[in-house]
Parts: structure tokens; sequence; C-alpha cells
């Protein structure tokens, strides 16, 4: 190895201390092949994509041949269509929880990548992009909305607007000793709209979360932006709820 050389493998080293290669796997860590690829070889094959037959409307895995689940039978969906790339068990789960509360804000962009294309494969187009709220104290206490981190950096994807439509006026996080019906009254209360209805009306609005589990709060949010023309959501995992 010539003299050269050696300078500039000892420069890779520093830039490698001080610059670590964002090639690296989201999900465990090992090192990618190529800067666009955002999981490797292994994690892809533990099933943590939300593909197969889905609900039509909240994106959850269904039996063959059905088109919506059970609970969107039951229930009214204030969205017209949901879209959530990846599937919330395992190491997914463990990526999103440290995206949420761990201060992984490196994970906005790769987790916004993969929301923007489902939006693409789906063809949703909407006008505005709007956040799920987070309490103050919440933001304070993690230091950041992950969802509104998402919505940011979609709205740099798509080049629509990201307003901050809603607001948590309630902390819910301990909800634990109530019932389903009393959870979800509480949620509804603890959520209101921040700014004139007029800023939404008659347009078609994408509600950003981070992850979908029972619907609750993405249906709530999407009932207070009645005004609006169409409301989607999005986030970048979904639980299955098996039915
Ligand atoms: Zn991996
Ligand atoms: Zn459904």
């Amino acid at each position: 190895m010539g003299f050269s050389q050696k300078i500039k493998t000892f420069l890779d080293k520093v830039l490698d201390i001080v610059f670590p290669s964002n090639f690296k796997c989201i999900l465990c860590n090992r090192d990618l092949p190529q800067d666009d690829m955002i999981f490797c070889e292994e994690c892809m094959k533990e099933n943590i994509f939300n593909d197969g037959n889905r609900c039509f409307t909240c994106d959850t895995q269904i039996k063959e041949g059905n088109i919506v689940c059970d609970h969107c039978k039951k229930e009214k969906r204030y969205f017209k269509k949901c879209v959530c790339p990846l599937n919330y068990e395992k190491l997914v789960r463990k990526a999103v929880l440290k995206f949420k509360s761990d201060n992984a804000k490196y994970l906005t962009k790769p987790f916004a990548k993969l929301i923007y294309q489902r939006l693409n494969e789906e063809k949703i187009d909407f006008d505005l992009i709007v956040p799920v709220p987070s309490h103050a104290k919440t933001i304070k206490k993690r230091g950041y909305n992950p969802a509104k981190l998402l919505a940011d950096e979609l709205a740099v994807l798509t080049h629509k607007p990201c307003i901050e439509v809603l607001t948590k006026t309630v902390l819910t996080e301990n909800q634990k000793n109530l019932d389903y019906k009393h959870r979800q009254e509480n949620l509804k209360d603890s959520i209101t709209l921040a700014v004139d209805k007029s800023i939404i009306k008659n347009k078609k609005v994408l509600l950003v979360d981070d992850v979908i589990t029972t619907c609750a709060t993405i249906n709530i949010c999407a009932s207070l932006l009645n005004s609006a023309k169409e409301v989607y959501a999005c986030a970048v995992a979904r639980n299955q709820l098996r039915d």
C-alpha cells in the first residue's frame, strides 16, 4: 500500500467515525450494499411488510377473498382509505417504538419514504397533510411528535403543505382502567380542531400517524375533519387484527 493509499484509508476510517455510513439496515444495523436500500436481505425475510390480502379501508391483513375487515364493517370509518407499509410486529415494532420514544429521529426519512412509495402505488391524491397531534406535555417529554416528523418529511417528498390542523388538549396516556367505550369517549374529547374549518373545507386531507393499532385515534381525528372533501390516513406500520 502506497503512502497516499494509506492516507486515504486512514481518512476513510476517520470519516466513518465522524460521519457513520447511512447505508445500514434500519432494523438490524447490518451494512447495506446500496444507499437506496432500507432493509437488509435477512430482515426482508422476516415478514416485515404489510402485504397480502388487506382490508380496503384500514389496511389490516384479512382472509383471502374478503374486502374489508369485521371492524370496518361494524364501525363507521371517517377516512376513506389507510395505507401502512410495514407489519407492526417484532423487528418493525421495535424500530417504531424506538422512533416514538427513544429520540430515533434518523428513522424519519426511511419511514416517510416507505409511506410515500405506498401512497404512490395506491395513487392516493391529497391537497394537504395533517399530523395526528400529541399533547404538549408528551412532546416536552419526548422532545418531538413523531407523527409531525413524518408529516413534515412527506410534505418535502410530495410538495404538499403540512398543517397542524388538530391539537391534543387533554392527556389520555393512562386509560388502562377504562373500558373500550369510555376510552373512545375520553379520546374524542381530548382532540380538537386548532384552526378555522375553512382551511380544510373541500380539501383532500392526508392524516399521518406513526402506527395504527385499533384505528380509534385516526378515526376520531378523521371525524373532526368532516368539512374536508376526503380524508385518507397513513402510518409507518399496521398491527394485525386477525379476524
Ligand atoms: Zn436488517
Ligand atoms: Zn378494516
